[in-house]
């Protein structure tokens, strides 16, 4: 495949010490030719690949200096893309590292769209789609374990068990391909049978275990929306900032998303909580009094994991109940908090209202009893799970919507089976089950698709 050569500053915006300009392409080390010039006044043109060299970047029209730098040159196919790949390495800040990249446009390069980098890397096969989505996961990792799954499928390890779940597949539709050859052999046809039945099945059931690991998986992905509630004067806020100052506050950029609420997002012991409607908190103290009640049970309703808090120092009141009541059925971890000052509440009724739900008693003012809320709230997403890392996670959306539908088509293939359904039928839904799973790592994509992926990237990926 031919492309032009595209360049685009592929470090983070912002105060970093090096900012790096990329481009990639087949006049990718001609066009920085053009603009660097090094001390052995070697040209970048007949250097070895993979080598990296120090040097200045200049205008080439007026010879004036840009900036001082170290040139990575990367002959294709052994990149990123599979093409010849510069990397400039800049450390004047974001002001020099542009002059650097608008020299690199004036002299033959065009600026790279959102996640170019990464679709040139599939179009040219380097790495497959559901490869390539793991880029994007990473960029966008809010913890580490996040970055763990997103980088075990760069390593391509969902990529492989769907291969494997594909060929399984294969085999099957060989077999019933020469059942509906040889129709006379009826041992055929009895083989034929209990191998679909036992291949199906094993299908399905890899199938079913992924799909059981993207809660997890979108979990750590997205974070865990959180809802901190809890009558005034409880310690809410007071929740909220000890969350957040003792865990690393992650910072999101990711551009174009609006959100109509305030959520900041802390990383709880591997556990992205999304601490929603934070705003709300500090204004106003009380998500029910502010939006009523039933508005309020709707909000609530959406969210993954509830907070709620009680005062230690204070029996129980109706509206405590009242919440209790609000957020039934979901999970909720219930802070009693306050501990310093003489208790007033009953914390066996509180068990009781809690349901099974765990019960933390913390004093937020003497930084008490923070670890055992830390503690629960990871052991309500991880318990049992995390720990076995070399779990296939599936976490991103389109990945989780393909493989539901195969659950079904192979399900109907299934039931297909055992209807004693004709078996060129039965092929239909197999054929079907072994497309779905191909579009996970984009095989038989629509191209328009991958453009609209491609498009969620970060500038400079
Ligand atoms: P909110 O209205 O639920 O957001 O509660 P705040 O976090 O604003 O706290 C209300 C008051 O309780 C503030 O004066 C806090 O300093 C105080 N407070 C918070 N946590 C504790 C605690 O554990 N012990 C005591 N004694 N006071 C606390
Ligand atoms: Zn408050």
């Amino acid at each position: 495949m031919e492309f032009d050569t595209i360049a685009a500053i592929s470090t983070p915006m912002g105060e970093g010490a090096i900012a790096i300009v990329r481009l990639s392409g087949d006049d990718a080390i001609g066009i920085a030719d053009r603009l660097y010039s090094g001390p052995s006044g070697k040209k970048l043109t007949e250097v070895k690949t993979h080598t990296i060299h120090y040097g200045h970047i200049a205008d080439p029209d007026t010879g004036q200096i840009v900036e001082e730098v170290m040139v990575s040159v990367l002959k294709g196919p052994k990149t990123f893309t599979r093409e010849d790949i510069v990397e400039i390495n800049c450390h004047g800040g974001i002001v020099t590292v542009n002059r650097v990249l608008q020299l690199a446009l004036n002299h033959g390069a065009r600026l790279a769209e959102p996640g170019e980098f990464t679709k040139r890397a599939f179009l040219n096969g380097r790495i497959d789609l559901s490869q390539a989505e793991a880029v994007m996961d990473l960029i966008r990792a809010k913890t580490d374990r996040a970055m763990n799954v997103a980088l075990g499928q760069m390593e391509g390890r969902l990529s492989k068990l769907i291969q494997r779940l594909r060929q399984e597949i294969l085999e099957t539709l060989a077999h019933v391909e020469v059942n509906i050859d040889y129709p006379e052999y009826d041992d055929v046809e009895e083989m034929t049978h209990s191998m679909l039945i036992e291949k199906a099945t094993l299908v399905k059931n890899e199938i079913e275990k992924l799909l059981q690991t993207s809660q997890q998986g979108k979990i750590l992905r997205e974070g865990l929306s959180t809802v901190i509630v809890g009558r005034p004067n409880v310690g809410k806020s007071s929740l909220l900032n000890s969350l957040i100052h003792e865990n690393k506050a992650i910072v999101t950029d990711i551009p174009g998303t609006t959100r109509d609420v305030i959520e900041e997002y802390v990383n709880v012991r591997g556990v992205p909580l999304r601490l929603v409607d934070t705003a709300g908190i500090r204004e106003t103290e009380d998500i029910v009094e502010r939006i009523g009640v039933e508005k309020s049970r709707q909000v609530l309703k959406k969210a993954d994991l509830i907070l709620l808090v009680l005062n230690y120092s204070e029996a129980l009141s109706k509206e405590d109940e009242q919440l209790f009541e609000a957020i039934s059925g979901m999970d909720v971890i219930v802070i009693v908090n306050k501990t310093d000052l003489p208790g007033k509440i009953d914390l066996e009724q509180v068990r009781e209202l809690a349901k099974g739900s765990p019960v933390v008693t913390t004093s937020l003012l003497e930084e008490q009893g923070i670890d055992q809320l830390e503690e629960s709230i990871s052991s309500l997403f991880f318990e049992g799970s995390v720990g076995s890392s070399d779990l296939t996670y599936v976490s991103n959306t389109r990945h989780i919507a393909l493989l539901s539908q195969a659950k079904r088509t192979i399900e109907d293939a299934l039931d297909a089976i055992d209807a004693g359904v004709p078996i060129d039928l039965v092929q239909i839904d197999l054929t079907r089950t072994w497309e779905l799973l191909g579009e996970i790592i984009g095989d038989a994509v629509h191209e328009s698709l991958i453009d609209q992926l491609f498009a969620q990237f970060c500038l400079g990926k």
